[in-house]
């Protein structure tokens, strides 16, 4: 017989790695809310020059990352890709719908699955996942910084063991073109040392060499951009700063020209080679490229396998609230009515369906960790009563099913 595997690059969640999941989805529902965000969701799938445009052709994702496919359509000489991001199919969508013209200022957050063509690794998969917002129609810098406030809150009150906030600033059009020379000519001399992608690099856009994983050690010798910045973006990087506690990080760049003043990037020391948690900055020319208004916006995206790679241990799952145990087969019907009729008063509680010995449905209550057990025999059905007992302390007494849900329901 033929078995099947997961495809390379891809996991499946089964429910007790589920739990984790879960429970960082509630607390990015629950911040997002506090902060005033509204939920966005957009196709996983969109044309293929939306990203070229809306993530950049010279970034390594169009470059090799996509997973690109025909419309189906005959004539159509487009391409479809599975999203490697969000936030060109969020900005497509926003200004799709004239969003932009009815509310100046639009905060949203989205939750979901993306996709990119990598070699797997730890933590780096070919299906994952990314939460993140997007805060699009203004330009001040306490924007920023709500953003950044908002990834916080998610990392701690999800229980992220240890992370660290790094900032940067990319400059503006006032003063990055200045920058992008010195920048040149200080890489040009490293060139013969440099890797094939860093020279490729140099051509089309300087200012990704910074971010070569490879050529670390050189970009430590190279004039960072804080260094150069016009006043107006230092200004805005300290007030970024001193709000968020963030610690400056001179190669850290976006190298595409929507990106403008902050970026910033979370990372995790215990998550080894691939230890970033998020990344995020300011794009005030990113709208206005995709065919929007001129405004400016800032938003972050977080990997959520990594984060729950990073999250405290934590027990799996909630345990049952009780389990139905019947003392012979004729009863199990009867029995199956009552499960549901707590079910219905909104108790969590399960029971064998298989028929099972009463020491194995006892072996398969405790193993449940549920609270309570919910036993029906012969004589308590024609009273129309249970035993309920406390699994913990080992009690037992007869009891209503409105008695029972009472006590159960009581924690
Ligand atoms: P990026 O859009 O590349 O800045 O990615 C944002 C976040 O998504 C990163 O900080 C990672 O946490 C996560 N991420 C990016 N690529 C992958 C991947 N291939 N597998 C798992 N997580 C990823």
């Amino acid at each position: 017989m033929t078995r099947y595997a997961a495809p390379r690059g891809t996991y499946d969640l089964l429910p007790e790695q589920a739990a984790a999941h879960q429970r960082l989805e509630a607390v990015c529902r629950s911040v997002f809310a506090r902060f005033g965000y509204g939920e966005i969701r957009v196709p996983v799938f969109e044309y293929t020059r939306l990203f070229n445009r809306g993530v950049g052709e010279t970034t390594d994702i169009v470059e090799k990352q996509m997973f690109t496919f025909g419309t189906g359509g005959d004539e159509e000489k487009d391409t479809l890709s599975l999203r490697p991001e969000l936030t060109a199919g969020v900005m497509r969508a926003l200004i799709e719908h004239n969003v932009l013209a009815q509310k100046p200022f639009v905060k949203v957050w989205y939750y979901g699955p993306v996709f990119r063509k990598e070699r797997p690794q730890k933590g780096r998969f070919r299906q994952f996942h990314q939460f993140g917002v997007e805060a699009v129609g203004s330009n001040d810098p306490l924007v920023d910084v709500e953003t950044i406030l908002v990834l916080l809150s998610i990392l701690r009150e999800a229980g992220v063991q240890e992370f660290q906030l790094k900032l940067n600033s990319v400059g503006c059009p006032e003063c990055r073109p200045r920058y992008r020379e010195t920048l040149r000519a200080a890489a040009q001399a490293q060139l013969p040392q440099r890797c094939e992608d860093c020279r490729r690099r140099f051509e089309r856009n300087v200012l990704r060499l910074l971010d070569c994983k490879t050529d670390r050690e050189l970009n430590r010798q190279l004039p960072g951009p804080m260094e150069h910045v016009c006043p107006e973006c230092r200004r805005q990087f300290e007030l970024v700063q001193k709000h968020t506690g963030g610690v400056l990080e001179p190669t850290l760049v976006r190298g595409l020209d929507y990106y403008t003043r902050t970026v910033y990037e979370v990372t995790s020391s215990t998550l080894g080679a691939q230890d970033a948690l998020a990344g995020g900055g300011r794009y005030d020319h990113l709208v206005e490229e995709l065919g929007g208004p001129k405004v400016g916006g800032v938003g972050f995206a977080a990997g959520v396998e990594r984060v729950v790679m990073s999250m405290k241990e934590v027990n799996a799952g909630a345990p049952l609230d009780f389990f139905g145990i019947y003392i012979d087969e004729t009863l199990k019907s009867d029995l199956f009515d009552i499960v549901n009729r707590l079910r219905g008063a909104g108790l969590s509680g399960d029971m064998e369906l298989e028929t099972r010995s009463v020491k194995a449905q006892m072996r398969n209550a405790n193993r449940s960790g549920a609270r309570f057990a919910v036993i029906l025999g012969g004589e308590e059905r024609q009273r129309g009563v249970v035993k309920l007992k406390d699994m913990a302390r080992g009690h037992e007494r007869e009891v209503t099913i409105d008695e029972a849900i009472r006590i159960v329901g009581a924690r």
